[in-house]
């Protein structure tokens, strides 16, 4: 039928890893090259049609972001595989929690936003895609600015989602 199932989306969680710019790009196609998203993406609703059902991401809650100051300095200024590295760590930790404490309907997906930018030495893809299979997650290499994968990963989700 023509059933649409109403999800609410929550981006978790380092400060400008994308979160808004993912958003932002998945609903309006744009890619604002700085902070603006973040106000603009906090607005939008997407829907998203599957094959016999439609999906709308009604909200996205980036709230609760952790700033850079909370990271050990040299994560804030060394090279970038140490930031995503750190970063891909705190994931694993968010993770955990959401296992023991969210809803066991709720479905997971790690994004390794900036892949444009993302040298050699970066986060090891197969080291996170093993983890997100092991933790019946998703993990999707993804770029806010280039469109890499952006469709794909929340279509991804809603393909995932609980049917009722
Ligand atoms: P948030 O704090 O996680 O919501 O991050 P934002 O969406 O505000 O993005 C932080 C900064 O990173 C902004 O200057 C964006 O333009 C930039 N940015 C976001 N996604 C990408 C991406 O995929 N590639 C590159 N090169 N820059 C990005
Ligand atoms: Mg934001």
């Amino acid at each position: 039928g023509n059933e649409v199932r109403q999800f609410k989306l929550v981006l978790l969680r380092e400060s400008a890893v994308g979160k808004s710019s993912l958003v932002l790009h998945f609903v309006t196609g744009q890619f604002l090259g700085f902070q603006e998203s973040t106000i603009r993406a906090a607005f939008l609703t997407q829907t998203v049609c599957l094959d016999d059902t439609t999906v709308k991401f009604e909200r996205w809650d980036t709230a609760g972001q952790e700033h850079c100051h909370s990271l050990a300095p040299m994560y804030c200024t060394g090279p970038w595989a140490d930031i995503a590295n750190e970063f891909f760590a705190r994931a694993k930790s968010w993770v955990k929690e959401l296992q023991r404490q969210a809803s066991p309907n709720i479905v997971i997906a790690l994004s390794g936003n900036k892949a444009d930018i993302a040298s050699k030495g970066a986060v090891d893809f197969q080291e996170a895609q093993s983890y997100a299979v092991d933790n019946s997650s998703l993990f999707v290499e993804t770029s806010a600015k280039t469109s890499m994968n952006v469709n794909e990963i929340f279509m991804a989700i809603a393909k995932k989602l609980p049917k009722n």
